[in-house]
């Protein structure tokens, strides 16, 4: 799985990104701190944030906060970039599971960094889940987890996001970062139709293999597993507990791809797999072949 012969495999044709990443000779020990959950630092996304919404006015994109209750503070951060002849529209989120931090930092750093394209559109939800990522919970501080709202539409973060959106479908891709406690490697889903094959996310993984530690596993939570890929069947009559990826099929988006980085692992490690396995599936959406 991490072998000097895979590390010189899959930099793709068109881009840097992965010939500058540094090549390890053996993949990063993991911490032993998740017993039972996510054990790592938490991350107070607020800070965060703040600064994404300096830079972003400096770098004309445009902003949304959208109120989660009258009564407090609290709001979700969209973020939108529209260009003239883009070649895509992209629709990313992050930090929807409050235990997730690197999913966050990673799509605040590839938007501070300048490491998203500049050939397509962009509309992004850095942190889903403020109130439970300062909490360092999965949940909301209601107890509901996001990730299964997406049919009933219970929450008011899930409301407040589909409705910021709703005239914006369909996008081209939808890329949603999380993290997982219990895995050993990077893995992600691709949402398919029963009589589809992968497309992309077979290329994407062969082209991070060597630079990210690709999990090995056979059966993932509940599903079967090959090379870090879990072809996930879409069948909207058949679950009553949406995730974010079925919506985003649901209303017409072709290529939805859940990225899942091993989170046992040191936070600065995650954040860059994460922008890494970001940055090939964009660039897959323009060249379906870049892992070959
Ligand atoms: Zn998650």
């Amino acid at each position: 799985m991490w072998s000097d012969s895979e590390e010189r495999r899959g930099v793709p044709p068109d881009g840097q990104f992965l010939k500058d990443s540094p090549i390890k000779a053996l993949p990063p020990e993991k911490l032993g701190l998740n017993q039972g959950g996510y054990g790592g630092e938490g991350v107070n996304p607020g800070p965060f944030l703040d600064n994404l919404s300096r830079w972003a006015a400096r770098h004309a994109w445009e902003e949304k906060q959208l109120a989660l209750d009258a009564g407090s503070e609290a709001s979700l951060a969209a973020f939108t970039k529209r260009r003239t002849h883009a070649k895509a529209s992209v629709f990313l989120s992050a930090g929807i599971h409050g235990d997730e931090p690197a999913s966050t930092l990673a799509l605040i750093a590839l938007m501070e960094e300048g490491g998203l394209r500049e050939d397509f559109n962009y509309t992004i939800f850095p942190c889903l889940n403020p109130r439970g990522m300062l909490k360092r919970r999965r949940e909301t501080p209601e107890g509901k987890d996001l990730n299964r709202d997406y049919l009933h539409r219970s929450t008011l973060e899930v409301q407040r996001q589909l409705e910021a959106i709703d005239s914006w479908h369909p996008f081209d891709m939808a890329l949603f970062l999380h993290e997982d406690w219990e895995a050993h490697g990077f893995y992600l889903y691709e949402l398919m139709d029963a009589s589809s094959t992968p497309v992309l996310g077979r290329s994407i993984l062969q082209a991070i293999r060597g630079h990210v530690p690709v999990e090995s596993a056979s059966w993932i939570d509940g599903r079967t597993a090959c090379d870090g890929l879990i072809a996930a069947p879409f069948g909207e009559t058949q679950r009553k507990d949406w995730p974010e990826a079925f919506f985003f099929r649901h209303r017409g988006t072709p290529h939805c791809l859940t990225l899942e980085a091993p989170s046992d692992f040191p936070l600065k490690d995650r954040v860059h797999w994460l922008k890494l396995a970001t940055r090939a599936a964009l660039a897959s959406l323009v060249d379906p072949a870049i892992g070959s």
